[in-house]
């Protein structure tokens, strides 16, 4: 074939692939376009996931109506005028793209008028046609229709998922972009009803409120601001009681843009580590600020992604501030000093050892996840203060859970994840302070291991000694064990097997000191279906009501069931 230009709507079209993925994209580009422009007030609808019907009104300054025809060109824009200001952009736009894109793929149709007009204009472009630009009558702002979104690109369109999927797309990134701009009051209409509403009263309290549900916004706590470096990390993050069972309830953003970074999600999950069960994630709003020139906003046409000049960096202060924030918010700890809007009301502090029952619907509401404390690193911050009321051991249930009497009813023990609860924070102290009291066998215990198991064994030797456990390799598959962590009264064999599977499994985001500690003390806990005596009983509960974060095991499962008074009044029908 010979080399020919394509023409302008060819050209259009694939360009627009690249902006227009799917109708959430759409929506994105048009409320960053309202934003721009300075609305205050962003109303969204849509209809069958987008594909139908996506329209944005807004009440911004709006286009005269000579440059509506420029508006849809490709690389025009009013935000950017050299290479240069790139830097300092302060605008979502700048490439000057996603009119023309949005107009190449859809029936579309922008009408506009500028404050002071007595009307507005509208131009009317069906698939990358432009029409003429006609007067019409209609309410200061910007109001932009996209139909039949992608009817001239079959691909795409079979590409597209369910309306439903589309549609949870788009209620995200207008999330998103509504906790990114608390002072701008957003609306998402989907198929004739309201699904979001922002107040606009500029607290991102509030937009939380909107977003989550007051009972959900209670547990999500302001990140306090730390100045000392060059990244500032702020935001509210959501506290462990408030876990999702997928990931999109964590919106990220970089000098106020809603970006998608693996890298900074994991720094929090990281910053969750033994806080929440394996499946649950963080929500919240994690936002970072830094100098413009540290982050590169242009690296993907639709701008989901940016480049750190310090990625590293970002993750750690990311990481760091996450952490201190659900530190500083175990029980028995003053309130935060600094709350991050002084015109907001502080965060009423509702956590409680035991999720509150008035909340929840189930007669049995299950305990939370306390912040703990789990890393060596924080060994200075010392809490005593039992986060347990103390409670009156009543008797074992199918051997496995302890039945007792608190000041408020009736608590459910699981008698392993206690344990382990137990031995967990035992461990982690001994590290932090005197390191980990050790047992000498009289004989050492010689053990035939896998290739794995002894690999495991010889790559972790030092942080297995840290921990108490003294072995030696001889032979190609076996081991001697001459000390074990005092915490190990029985089995050794049967947990030094499991500890060396865990780190040869490698997997999960932890310190391979962290997973010996948290499988040690998983497999040398007591386990369900043993039998206990109630002395035994009492001192595990003792030992439990110590704990820091006696709520759960250092997998983060549940450790306690609470029914309080009122829970069994209510249920005995009493009240
Ligand atoms: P960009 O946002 O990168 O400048 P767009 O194609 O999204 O490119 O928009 C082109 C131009 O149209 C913008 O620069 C702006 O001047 C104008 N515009 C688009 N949407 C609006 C709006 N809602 N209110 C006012 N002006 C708008
Ligand atoms: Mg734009």
């Amino acid at each position: 074939m010979p080399i020919v230009r394509l023409d302008e709507p060819t050209i259009r079209r694939i360009a627009a692939g690249e902006v227009v993925e799917r109708p959430a994209s759409v929506v994105k580009e048009l409320v960053e376009n309202a934003l721009d422009a300075g609305a205050r007030t962003i109303r969204v609808e849509i209809a069958a996931g987008g594909r139908e019907l996506i329209r944005v009104l807004d009440d911004g300054c709006g286009i005269p109506p000579e440059e509506l025809p420029l508006a849809v060109e490709r690389h025009s824009t009013s935000k950017l005028q050299r290479f240069e200001d790139l830097a300092r952009l302060s605008s979502y736009g700048f490439r000057g793209e996603a009119l023309a894109a949005i107009s190449a793929v859809s029936d579309f149709e922008l009408a506009s008028r500028v404050p002071g007009a007595s009307h507005g204009a509208r131009l009317r472009v069906r698939f990358g046609k432009p029409g003429r630009v006609e007067p019409v009558g209609m309410p200061p702002g910007t109001t932009v229709t996209v139909r039949d979104l992608f009817a001239t690109v079959p691909a795409r369109r079979r590409f597209l998922r369910q309306d439903t999927t589309e549609t949870a797309y788009i209620q995200r990134a207008l999330t998103a972009l509504a906790l990114a701009h608390p002072e701008v009051r957003v609306e998402l209409v989907v198929d004739g009803r309201t699904v979001l509403a922002t107040p606009g009263r500029g607290h991102l309290l509030d937009a939380l409120v909107a977003v989550f549900g007051a009972d959900v916004a209670a547990q999500i706590v302001p990140i306090e601001p730390d100045g000392d470096r060059e990244v500032i990390v702020h935001g509210a993050i959501g506290l462990p009681s408030v876990s999702r069972a997928n990931r999109q309830s964590l919106f990220l953003l970089v000098n106020g843009r809603w970006i998608e970074s693996r890298s900074l999600v994991a720094a929090i999950e990281q910053a969750f580590h033994t806080l929440l069960m394996v499946g649950r994630y963080p929500i919240g709003v994690v936002a970072v600020a830094l100098p413009p020139d540290r982050v590169d906003v242009n690296v993907h046409p639709t701008k989901r992604e940016v480049r750190f000049a310090d990625e590293r960096a970002v993750a750690a202060a990311v990481h760091d501030a996450v952490r201190r924030t659900l530190l500083a918010h175990l029980p028995d700890r003053p309130p935060p000093r600094v709350t991050f809007d002084p015109l907001t009301p502080p965060v009423v502090e509702r956590r409680l050892l035991v999720a509150d029952p008035s909340r929840a619907p189930a007669p049995i509401a299950t305990a939370p996840a306390e912040p703990a404390r789990s890393e060596t690193r924080e060994a200075g911050d010392d809490r005593t203060g039992s986060r347990l009321p103390v409670l009156r051991v009543l008797g074992q249930l199918r051997q496995s859970y302890i039945i007792a009497e608190g000041p408020d009813g009736m608590y459910l023990v699981d008698q392993h994840a206690a344990h382990e609860r137990i031995l967990l924070e035992r461990l982690l102290d001994e590290l932090a302070t005197r390191g980990v009291e050790r047992q000498r066998l009289l004989q050492p215990l010689v053990l035939e291991l896998s290739p794995e198991q002894c690999a495991a064994c010889e790559r972790y030797a030092s942080e297995l000694a840290e921990l108490g456990w003294e072995i030696e390799l001889f032979g190609v598959a076996s081991v001697a064990v001459r000390a074990v962590p005092a915490v190990v009264q029985r089995n050794i064999e049967r947990v030094l097997v499991a500890v060396l599977d865990e780190l040869a499994s490698g997997g999960r985001a932890t310190t391979p000191l962290e997973r010996i500690a948290i499988s040690t003390a998983c497999h040398a806990a007591i386990r369900a279906g043993q039998e206990l005596t109630l002395s035994e009983m009492r001192d595990l509960i003792r030992q439990l009501e110590q704990c820091r974060a006696p709520n759960a095991c250092g997998h983060g499962r549940p450790t306690v069931v609470h029914l309080s008074t009122e829970d069994l009044e209510r249920h005995f029908g009493r009240r």
